[in-house]
C-alpha cells in the first residue's frame, strides 16, 4: 500500500470523549470514526486489525471442530418469545417493527436463532456433537457506551454454540472451546487470564471469562497467590471465616449521632473502626421484594451473590419511603433490630460481637450489639465482595486483586434454550432428549482495543506482529531524490512479492512528521530509506517496540526483514 494513495485520516487532536488510551489512539491513528454513541466506522487501518483478529479466531475455531455459518442480524420477536427473553431482556434489546407491524430485534446474541436452526435440522444423537459459529455484527443498546470499540452498541462478535446429547459430552465441547480460546488470545499476543465467572442473565450452569489484564479494565478480578484459582469478583466465593463470635461483653446502648449517616462518619464519631461496625443495607429487588442485608462496615455487598440467593435479576437501594416503612427511620440509621422485612447477613457477621449499628431512629446508633441476644437473621450467606488479602476459597493462599477487560466468555448453558424451544434429539435408545448447549463469545473489536491497552507508549500504538495492520513501513526520507525513490520502491516490491504486508511512505513530507505518523500507527518494523544510508549501500531498520536501530546492507535486506517478520509471527 502506498501511503500517498491510501486513506489514513490521522488526527492531531484526541477526541474529547476518548477516555481510555486505546480509544484515543484508535481515533488518532485513523482506525475508527464515531458515527453515533457506541457506533463506529471501521476505517481501512482499523478494518485490517479487525480482520487479523477474525482470522486468528476463525483458524482456531475451525481447528477445534467448530463450523462457520452466518445468521441474520435481524431476528423475529417470535423466536425470542419462545425462549422467554423477549420479556426478560430489557432495554439493551433494540426492537423494531417492519411495514406489516411484525416485531423484530437486532440480535445482541444468537441462542434463539441457532437453536431454531438445529431443532429444524438435527434429530438424532448421531448428528452430534455440533458446534456452529459466526463472526457477525451485534447490537446492544448499552446504557453507557464508551471506550470506543471496547463498549460499543454495534460491535463485531464471534459467537459459537455447541449442541450435545448429554452433560458429559457438553463438558467436552466446553473444554475444547476453553482451550481454543487460550490459543486465540495467546496468538493475539494478549496477556490474559481465564477466570471463573457468573453466568448472568444468559442463564446456564458455569462459565469462564477471558480477561486481558489492564488498569483500565471495567472488571475486577481476584486470583490466588498460591493455586490456580481466579475469578471475577462478581463470582468469587469466600469461605465462611473460621470460629464463632466471642460472647457478648457489652450492654446494648443508644448513642446520639446527629446527622451522621455514613459508616465512616459514625465510626469516626464513635472512635470505633468500620470493621467493628455493621452496616445495614435496605434493598429492593425487581420483583419488589424488600430485604435488609447486614455486612461488616468496611465490606462491599456483592449484588450478584444476593440476586442469585434471592432468585431475582436486579437490585437497587430502596427509596426513602420504603426505608421509612421497614425501619421506621430515614436512611443512614438502619439496623436489624425490629425490621419488618427479611433480614440476611453476610457470613462474616456470625463471627462478630459487641458491634455498632443503626438504631432505626433518626440521629441514633447502637453500640454493644450482638447477634442472638439482640436480633436474629433469616440466614448467614456469602454476600460480600472478595478483595485483595482475602483467603483463597480453594487453598490456604491469599487473593490478589486485578483489573481486567473481558474479551471472551464461555458458558455451559445446559438445556435452558432447548427446553423452552423444544430442541430435542433421539438418543441411542430412541428416547427423546433435550440438547445440552454451550455458548462462546469473543468481542473482536474489544480484543483489538485491549491489545492497544497493553501495547502502547507515549508516541502511539506498538502492535504485536500478529495484529499489526501492516508488518513493515518503508519510509522514503526524501521521495524526490531519484535514488531514494528507486531503492524504496525496489524494497517495497520485493517485500510485497514475499508476502509481507507493507506500507510505503512515499509522501512528500518532512521525515520528522513521517516518523511521528509511523510511531502513532505502531507498525512493528520501519525501514528508513535515505540518501545518506544509500551512500553506504544501507537502509536503516528500526524496531517500533524497542526503538533499536541498525544499519541494514541493501544486499539481502529484503530476506532479513522477511525473516524478522516470520520470527515475530511464530513467537506469538
Ligand atoms: P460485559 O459484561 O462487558 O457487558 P457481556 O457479559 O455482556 O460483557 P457476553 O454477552 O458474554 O458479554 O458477550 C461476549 C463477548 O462480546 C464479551 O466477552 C465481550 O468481549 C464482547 N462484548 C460484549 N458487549 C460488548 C460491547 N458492548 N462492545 C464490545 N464488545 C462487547
Ligand atoms: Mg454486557
Amino acid at each position: 500500500m502506498r501511503y500517498s494513495q491510501y486513506f489514513l485520516p490521522t488526527l492531531k487532536e484526541t477526541p474529547g470523549d476518548a477516555e481510555v488510551i486505546s480509544h484515543q489512539l484508535m481515533a488518532r491513528a485513523g482506525m475508527i470514526r464515531k458515527v453515533a454513541a457506541g457506533i463506529y466506522d471501521y476505517l481501512p487501518l482499523g478494518l485490517r486489525v479487525i480482520r487479523k483478529v477474525e482470522n486468528i479466531i476463525r483458524e482456531e475455531m475451525n481447528r477445534a471442530g467448530a463450523i462457520e455459518i452466518l445468521m441474520p442480524a435481524v431476528s423475529p420477536a417470535d423466536l425470542w418469545q419462545q425462549s422467554g427473553r423477549w420479556q426478560e431482556y430489557g432495554k439493551e434489546l433494540l426492537r423494531l417493527k417492519d411495514r406489516k407491524d411484525t416485531e423484530f430485534c437486532i440480535g445482541p446474541t444468537h441462542e434463539e436463532v441457532v437453536t431454531e436452526i438445529v431443532r429444524g435440522t438435527v434429530n438424532s444423537y448421531r448428528q452430534l456433537p455440533l458446534n456452529l459459529y459466526q463472526i457477525q455484527t451485534k447490537f446492544r443498546d448499552e446504557i453507557r457506551p464508551r471506550f470506543g470499540l471496547m463498549r460499543g452498541r454495534e460491535f463485531i462478535m464471534k459467537d459459537a454454540y455447541s449442541f450435545d446429547i448429554d452433560d458429559a459430552a457438553a463438558d467436552i465441547s466446553y473444554d475444547r472451546m476453553y482451550q481454543a480460546y487460550r490459543r486465540i488470545f495467546k496468538r493475539c499476543g494478549l496477556d490474559f487470564r481465564a477466570v471463573e465467572a457468573d453466568s448472568g442473565a444468559i442463564g446456564g450452569s458455569f462459565s469462564h471469562e477471558f480477561m486481558v489484564l489492564a488498569e483500565t479494565g471495567e472488571d475486577a478480578i481476584v486470583s490466588c497467590d498460591t493455586c490456580e484459582y481466579a475469578a471475577n469478583v462478581e463470582k468469587a466465593e469466600l469461605r465462611a471465616p473460621a470460629g464463632s463470635a466471642p460472647a457478648p461483653s457489652q450492654p446494648l446502648a443508644k448513642v446520639e449521632t446527629p446527622n451522621l449517616k455514613s459508616i465512616e462518619d459514625v465510626s469516626a464519631f464513635l472512635k470505633e473502626a468500620p470493621g467493628k461496625m455493621i452496616k445495614t443495607l435496605v434493598l429492593q429487588a425487581d420483583n419488589d421484594e424488600v430485604v435488609a442485608v447486614l455486612l461488616r462496615g468496611d465490606r462491599t455487598l456483592n449484588e450478584i451473590k444476593l440476586c442469585n440467593f434471592l432468585g431475582c435479576n436486579h437490585l437497587q437501594l430502596a427509596d426513602e419511603a420504603v426505608v421509612q416503612k421497614v425501619t421506621g427511620a430515614p436512611s443512614g440509621f438502619s439496623g436489624p433490630i425490629g425490621l419488618t422485612c427479611r433480614v440476611l447477613a453476610d457470613q462474616e457477621v456470625a463471627t462478630m460481637s459487641d458491634f455498632g449499628l443503626g438504631a432505626n431512629e433518626a440521629n441514633y446508633h447502637l453500640t454493644g450489639a450482638n447477634y442472638g441476644r439482640d436480633f436474629q437473621v433469616e440466614a448467614f450467606v456469602d454476600l460480600r465482595q472478595a478483595t485483595a488479602g482475602d483467603s483463597c476459597p480453594r487453598c490456604d493462599g491469599k487473593l490478589e486483586a486485578w483489573r481486567g477487560i473481558e474479551v471472551g466468555h464461555v458458558f455451559k448453558l445446559g438445556t435452558k434454550y432447548s427446553d423452552s424451544m423444544h430442541a430435542v434429539v433421539l438418543d441411542d435408545q430412541g428416547k427423546e432428549r433435550p440438547l445440552v448447549m454451550g455458548c462462546y463469545g469473543i468481542g473482536v473489536g474489544r480484543a483489538a482495543a485491549a491489545s492497544i491497552e497493553q501495547n502502547h507508549d507515549e508516541n502511539g500504538i506498538v502492535w504485536p506482529m500478529p495484529l499489526a495492520p501492516f508488518q513493515v513501513i518503508v519510509t522514503m526520507l526524501n521521495p524526490n531524490d531519484e535514488a531514494v525513490f528507486a531503492a524504496g520502491e525496489n524494497l517495497y516490491q520485493e517485500l510485497l512479492e514475499k508476502g509481507i504486508e507493507v506500507l510505503l511512505d512515499d509522501r512528500d513530507e518532512r521525515p520528522g512528521s513521517k516518523f511521528k505518523d509511523a510511531d502513532l500507527l505502531g507498525i512493528p518494523l520501519r525501514v528508513n530509506v535515505g540518501a545518506r544510508g544509500l551512500k553506504e549501500q544501507s537502509f536503516e531498520l528500526q524496531e517500533r517496540r524497542s526503538g533499536e536501530r541498525i544499519m541494514l546492507p541493501i544486499e539481502g535486506a529484503g530476506a532479513k526483514i522477511v525473516a524478522q517478520v516470520r520470527a515475530a509471527l511464530d513467537a506469538g
